[in-house]
């Protein structure tokens, strides 16, 4: 029997090449080895979008990148979170095992509240809760995590442990399985984000992609073309080591020689950039043209999730004792 990994993605819209290369080619890649359960975590979405008139249109849009991107609904488990409404009846229950000290902790936690001071909800801080639920709903002994992610995980395994000694053994603990890639940093060096559009979105087209790989910041001190360069300080550098893995150690060389100037390094970026991500733009105009089909993808996905759900809660009542 093949292993179950949970992990989800919180509807921000279009995907982008950071969720790209720090959780989309992974789901994928990850199909054939485990039974996958992937999800779009809408209700996560809410302890800090206080306008939800476009949570259905964004869900949509990254359901298009996901599936474009290489996701198999014939393959993996594919829903949205609020369509299975038991995992906020198992995220109350976990909630019941879970010190509030555990969670005023969670370092992502002060974060939050730092940048939403208006808004601190119950929510913000039981949000390792939920997301503990989301693993637990569907027994999942795998999840994939980034290195930051990796308190939240800590944190779900206590929560378990916690559960499975006053109830009685009901969850596997989950492991993490780190992410192939580090955080990717914007075009401007800092971290990506939609706000100041140093991004690059996997569905626009080719010229766009090419026009903002030109715009990107290098080596600051490299100034001239006869100037050698530090590729080590320069993203361009580094989204070569992503997407041009083979020629990336050559380039480093010719960068530090002042053989290859950044105009011609940032061309064959986006040609090698254009050739990976061509097919998941295709992909996507296929989908869009089919009206309806992603829906029927979500309608199935929530089923099978359903299914598994119920499984659990009636379980979990039984050994709470509320069946
Ligand atoms: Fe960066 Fe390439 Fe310019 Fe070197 S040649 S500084 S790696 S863009």
């Amino acid at each position: 029997m093949k292993k179950r990994i949970f992990s989800g993605m919180r509807p921000t819209g279009r995907l982008h090449i950071g969720n790209y290369l720090g959780a989309l080619h992974n789901w994928v890649q990850l199909q054939d080895e485990f039974d996958c359960v992937y999800c779009v975590v809408d209700i996560h979405a809410l302890t800090s979008l206080e306008d939800t008139s476009q949570l259905k249109s964004l869900t949509r849009e990254m359901v298009l990148d996901i599936m474009a991107g290489g996701v198999d609904p014939e393959k993996s488990i594919l829903f949205v979170q609020s369509q299975v409404p038991e995992v906020a009846e198992l995220s109350a229950y976990l909630s019941m095992v879970t010190p509030l000290s555990w969670l005023l902790r969670v370092p992502t936690f002060k974060e939050k509240a730092k940048l939403q001071p208006h808004n601190v909800n119950y929510g913000l801080v039981g949000y390792p809760v939920l997301m503990t639920a989301d693993i637990l709903l569907y027994k999942a002994q795998v999840v994939p995590v980034g290195q930051d992610q990796m308190p939240h995980l800590e944190l779900a395994r206590e929560i378990v442990r916690r559960f499975n000694s006053q109830y009685s053994p009901t969850f596997p603990e989950p492991e993490g399985r780190l992410t192939r890639f580090p955080m990717v940093l914007g075009l401007d060096g800092e971290k990506m984000s939609k706000q100041t559009g140093n991004l690059i979105e996997l569905a626009i087209t080719a010229e766009e992609t090419t026009r903002k790989i030109m715009s990107a910041i290098t080596d600051p001190s490299r100034r001239f073309r006869s100037d050698p360069g530090n590729p080590e300080v320069c993203n361009v550098y580094r989204l070569h080591g992503y997407f041009n893995a083979d020629e990336v150690e050559g380039i480093g060389a010719a960068c530090r020689t002042a053989e290859i100037g950044c105009v011609d390094c940032k061309k064959l970026l986006a040609e090698r950039m254009n050739r990976e991500l061509e097919p998941i733009r295709r992909r996507r105009r296929e989908l869009e043209s089919r009206p309806g089909y992603v829906d029927e993808v979500l309608e199935a996905g929530a089923e099978k999730a359903r299914a598994i759900a119920c499984r659990t809660m009636a379980e979990v009542r039984s050994r709470i004792g509320l069946d």
